[in-house]
């Protein structure tokens, strides 16, 4: 039988033709599709702007850049989510530190925030910026952040890689009106793709501009960004330090065709997602929690063997749905406990919610394409798991 991947990607006769045109065109690298790409980005979540990157790893190192993160400060995070989300902390010369998850919508927790800020401020440490994970693509709860940060004066970055498409509060996330800037991934399994590929969107237009310069090279070609007058028409100066992080005709063109099909992505979606509740209901599994504030983008959906249930091991659960063609995963490996983390002190125990839920979770196939067959044999797969 075929093997049922956990996501993957969709891609149409419209995405083949947007790219071919592409490829017969004037420009490959630096033409319209770019700037045109993160217009319609922008214009879709409510955003003043988007700055259109070659992947979110490369949006969260320019952001915390942009907000000004060095060595001697810190940025706290989830530990339950992709490495990418606190590697940026690393890239800057600044440290690390997380904040456990709530165990009902698998967040970070606000009431676990508010108070290691507590504590922090009293030891003088506390984090210069925040990275709230969107996990699933279920929001955060970002107002009750939002309140925190302006208490104790951190910035926000939104890794929103899991949750384009979704909303807040009846806003897009994206819309940044709850933090200084939003990151979102368009790695094929997330919700578009441009295959790989990123985006950093905020309201303010001097982090916009910063980032700009710090995806290619830290190089203006602006008169009024320059230290003296041009030498002549060929001139550009360096002003900062930047990389080359800058995303191809191919892929905007591609992420701009994806980005027209975004809603009956996201729609889809949740049609599987209400399927699997139903189906799982008796089982004994917690499927994902859902809060009124958050329409999910859903990237993925993850069901926790409920121990209390069943005494089905977890490791067993898991090999018997890969034995069966069924391609589930794990989103996360708690970010602390992986080597690289741990030589910075970090170790079991540290984050118990995080990791009770690592000992628990299962992320089952989740993508708009997988049709009802599947998603039965999937649920099919799980209940023969469970029973043993
Ligand atoms: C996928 C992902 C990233 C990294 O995305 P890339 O585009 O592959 O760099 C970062 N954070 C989270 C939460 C992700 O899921």
């Amino acid at each position: 039988m075929d093997f049922i991947p956990y996501g993957r990607q969709h891609i149409t006769d419209e995405d083949i033709a947007a790219v071919t045109a592409v490829l017969k065109s004037d420009f490959l690298t630096q033409g319209p599709c770019v700037p045109a790409f993160e217009q319609a980005l922008a214009a879709y979540c409510g955003a003043a702007r988007a700055v259109a990157v070659n992947s979110a790893t490369s949006a969260l190192h320019i952001a915390c850049l942009a907000l000004g993160l060095g060595e001697g400060d810190w940025l706290w995070t989830t530990p339950i989510t992709f490495v990418a989300s606190s590697n940026c902390a690393l890239y800057c010369g600044a440290r690390v530190d997380f904040v456990d998850i709530d165990p009902t919508t698998c967040n970070i927790s606000v009431e676990a925030l508010a108070a290691k800020l507590e504590r922090a401020e009293r030891q003088g440490r506390l984090p210069k910026i925040v990275v709230p994970v969107h996990l699933s693509g279920q929001s955060c709860d970002m107002a009750a952040i939002r309140a925190l940060a302006d208490r104790y004066g951190f910035k926000l970055i939104e890794d929103a890689s899991h949750a384009v498409g979704g909303r807040y509060r009846g806003k897009p996330v994206g819309s940044c009106e709850f933090s200084d800037i939003t990151i979102f991934s368009f790695h094929p399994v997330k919700i578009v793709t441009t295959a790989e590929g990123g985006a950093a969107l905020t309201n303010d237009p001097v982090l916009a501009r910063r980032m700009e310069l710090l995806r290619s090279h830290g190089i203006t070609r602006e008169a009024a960004e320059m230290t003296h007058a041009s030498d002549g028409p060929w001139y550009y100066q360096q002003i900062d330090l930047g990389f080359n992080y800058r995303l191809t005709e191919l892929q905007a063109a591609l992420g701009l065709s994806q980005l027209a099909r975004i809603d009956e992505y996201v729609a889809g979606r949740h049609r599987i997602a209400a399927r699997y509740d139903a189906l799982l209901a008796e089982f004994p599994v917690i499927v994902p929690h859902n809060i009124p504030e958050s329409y999910s983008g859903l990237h993925l959906y993850v069901v926790q063997i409920d121990t209390d249930r069943t005494n089905r091991d977890h490791r067993t659960v898991f090999e018997a749905l890969r034995n069966d063609g069924i391609g589930v995963n794990l989103h996360y490996i708690p970010v602390h406990l992986q080597p690289y983390y741990r030589a910075f002190g970090f170790q079991p125990g540290d984050f118990p919610a995080a990791e009770r839920y690592y000992s628990r979770a299962i992320s089952i196939p989740m993508y708009p394409q997988l049709d009802d067959e599947a998603v039965e044999r999937v649920v099919a797969s799980l209940g023969r798991a469970l029973r043993g």
